[in-house]
């Protein structure tokens, strides 16, 4: 976070301060730090002055359905008068889904994320790169409006922060985020039990995916890259869905060879989602903003509207060519 960011975070709080009508929307395909950091800043608004409203743009996942507060998740009328939106976790509108129809209705947009491809779409845009998490900006923002952080809001902090650092073991992890995250312990949230949530809670229908997934891996110079796929009849046949594909790609990267792991998932006949991520050397974020997607330097992601083995070659192609 860069100096400025203070100065920002205080314009920020005076526009909450000053509008009735504020809503909070994070990107569609939901993950921890998009729907805790949202959590956060929804149950601190709500202690600060209260009447917040947080804007459903997509499913939310089984794993965060624990969550303090996730019942806050709503589906908004469009029509309604809307004054200010808070943005979290997105690097651009469309990520907002039906979010981005509420941006354009709002008098204001605050944009809080830490992706290094944000192409600061709010009038407020409190961008920080080398955050670890929008749930570290969150915690310093939440600091800033001098409301108290209890266990509500720790959990989903903590949440926020574990899920996008790995446990704490990627590499955007700073000695920063390990302050933060003391400072959520000393609150007293149970982490056992979130921890479980989190990371020890998997369903048998996304073990068996897992394992048919990992047959379908594909290696390409000499083990440096890494594909696997995961088709809509690969879903039906175990009775899972898309959000199980959690933690596949985190496995790939995790062979000694693998630079690059890529996965496919299967949305619809010409579309296809792809995750990326790197170990130490490529950036995957450049590789995804040519599609049109974005996200960080070890870990992004993009769409192609094509159908999957066209999407494979497409997206291999370009990663095979910042081996060079
Ligand atoms: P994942 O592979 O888990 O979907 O996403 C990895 C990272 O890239 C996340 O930070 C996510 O927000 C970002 N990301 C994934 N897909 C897209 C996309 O289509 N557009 C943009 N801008 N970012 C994405
Ligand atoms: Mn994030």
């Amino acid at each position: 976070m860069n100096n400025s960011t203070g100065i920002l975070m205080v314009e920020a709080i005076e526009l909450i301060k000053r509008y009735d009508n504020i809503y909070l929307v994070s990107h569609v395909q939901p993950d921890g730090d998009n729907i805790g950091s949202t959590l956060a800043l929804a149950k601190a608004i709500e202690k600060f002055k209260g009447g917040i409203k947080v804007i459903k743009v997509d499913d939310i996942p089984s794993d965060y359905q624990f969550l303090p507060g996730i019942d806050m998740i709503k589906n908004y009328d469009i029509n309604e008068p809307i004054d200010l939106l808070i943005s979290l976790d997105s690097s651009d509108l469309n990520r907002l889904g039906l979010g981005k129809e509420f941006a354009r209705k709002a008098k204001r947009v605050i944009n809080i994320d830490h992706h290094i491809t944000n192409d600061n779409f709010g009038d407020i845009n409190i961008v920080s790169p080398s955050s670890a998490a929008t749930g570290e900006i969150v915690y310093e923002f939440i600091k800033k409006m001098a409301v108290d952080i209890d266990k509500d809001i720790a959990t989903c902090l903590y949440t926020a922060i574990s899920t996008d650092t790995g446990s704490f073991i990627y590499s955007n992890t700073t000695y920063k985020t390990h302050l933060i995250v003391a400072e959520l312990l000393k609150v007293g949230i149970d982490v056992e039990t979130i921890n479980i949530n989190l990371y020890q809670n998997r369903s048998m229908a996304r073990t068996k995916l897992f394992i048919d997934s990992m047959n379908s891996l594909e290696t390409y110079l000499e083990g440096k890259v890494g594909v696997i796929a995961v088709t809509q009849e690969m879903l039906k046949a175990y009775d899972a869905k898309m959000e199980d594909t959690e933690g596949l790609i985190s496995f790939v990267r995790g062979i000694d060879s693998i630079e690059v792991a890529c996965l496919l998932k299967e949305i619809d006949k010409n579309e296809v989602k792809v995750s990326l991520r790197s170990k130490k050397r490529i950036d995957v974020s450049r590789i995804c903003n040519k599609f049109n997607g974005g996200g960080h330097i070890r870990a992004a992601g993009c769409t192609i509207n094509e159908r999957l083995p066209v999407t494979k070659d497409i997206i291999l192609e370009e990663i095979l060519m910042n081996f060079r």
